[in-house]
């Protein structure tokens, strides 16, 4: 069998009662970001008796959970983000699914949670899009249909140990451009007291108890007049991992590009390394080794450094600009975008959206 085949049979139950074409694109009109949901959702469950069963389609609806369903207590949980673009033909597609379906496998494993197979995780996707294709907005000022594919513990049982029963769901959410007055650096702060994952723990797993960890280190970063939080190893306090939701590049004056080599507690983008690839096609040299924070400040003082991006799927590539912590910063707090990020933020931009050729084969052709 290929890996991508799949075996689940998908039961798809219309919803009823859609959402009307004015309301649909007043929503696709100015979607913002996590705000709304299509009309139908993807779920199916797990036991260890019977596997993955009872894969349906149906109408967007809100869990009905016992109180004591693990995951409420233990947060044995997993997720992915992905997204589908239309394209100028109006055909839909989404970018490297099956890499997301990987990354949910290893993630899984590391939650003790049941594996997708990675042709379910891709069929699951596009049965949810095929459904509400409609939810997928046109192309002009990258707009996209943001996927949501989450696996949790939804046994009831207050023990510790790993749930005999797992629910898998996919949702989809129409999205905005990032930057809705274009693309704008944002500003850093250093996370000094708190981390995000340590050395053996679940860094490299996308699950949510990351994003919960990283809270209170992104409320510092407002407080301090930041946008974003990046966060250091918890060993040395000293080498760069990633920010809370986005990996980290850094342009050196001689064109050469570095990024934090993966450390255990990095999480593996998709982005970062379709990004890898996409330079060395530009002509870039990327090394991926530790790099650090003082390497960073005095990169940046020296003008050795002179550009630094983040990227991940929601944003796609974000210029940084100043980086502050406790009792300093540097870096500038200008508009100005740098031609390196630029570059390599189109490359990617039109290879989703159908406008360059897809050389690498990352497009999967979902309508
Ligand atoms: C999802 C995520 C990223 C970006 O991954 P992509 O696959 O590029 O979207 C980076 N860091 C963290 C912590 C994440 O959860």
């Amino acid at each position: 069998m290929h890996s991508m085949d799949s075996h689940l049979q998908i039961e798809v139950s219309p919803n009823p009662d859609p959402v009307s074409p004015e309301r649909l694109a007043e929503i696709l009109a100015n979607p913002g970001f996590g705000l709304h949901f299509t009309d139908h959702m993807f779920v199916t469950e797990w036991t260890p008796d019977r596997g993955w069963h009872d894969a349906r389609v149906t109408a967007y609806a809100p869990i009905l959970m016992d109180p004591a369903t693990a995951v409420l207590h233990y947060a044995q949980e997993i997720f992915e983000g992905m997204k589908a673009y239309r394209h100028d033909d109006g055909s839909v597609w989404t970018f490297r699914p099956e890499e997301n379906a990987a990354r949910m496998v290893r993630s899984a494993k590391r939650l003790a949670l049941p594996e997708l197979p990675l042709g379910d995780f891709v069929a699951s996707v596009d049965a949810l899009i095929k459904e509400d294709e409609q939810w997928v907005p046109d192309a002009a000022g990258e707009k996209s249909l943001y996927v949501r594919p989450f696996m949790f513990a939804s046994e009831k049982f207050l023990g510790v140990r790993p749930a005999k029963h797992v629910t898998y769901m996919v949702i989809a959410s129409p999205a905005g451009a990032y930057f809705p007055r274009g693309v704008k650096p944002v500003s850093i702060w250093l996370s000094e007291e708190y981390s995000r994952a340590g050395v053996g723990g679940t860094g490299a797993a996308k699950t949510g108890g990351n994003y919960a960890s990283s809270l209170i280190a992104q409320q510092e970063a407002t407080e301090n007049g930041c946008d974003q939080v990046a966060f250091l190893d918890t060993v040395e306090k000293k080498w760069v991992e990633e920010l809370g939701g986005m990996n980290l590049y850094f342009v050196y004056d001689d064109g050469s590009i570095v990024t934090p080599e993966l450390s255990g507690s990095i999480l593996e983008g998709i982005t970062r390394s379709s990004i890898m690839e996409l330079c060395g096609k530009l002509g870039h040299k990327v090394e991926e080794r530790r790099f650090s924070v003082d390497e960073w400040r005095e990169g940046v003082a020296s003008g050795r450094i002179v550009e630094v991006f983040a990227c991940g799927t929601a944003a796609v590539v974000t210029p940084v600009g100043r980086l502050r912590w406790r009792g300093g910063e540097c870096g500038s707090g200008g508009d100005e975008t740098g031609p390196v990020t630029l570059e390599v933020r189109q490359a990617l931009v039109d290879i989703q959206y159908g406008r360059a050729e897809d050389t690498f084969g990352w497009m999967h052709r979902v309508v």
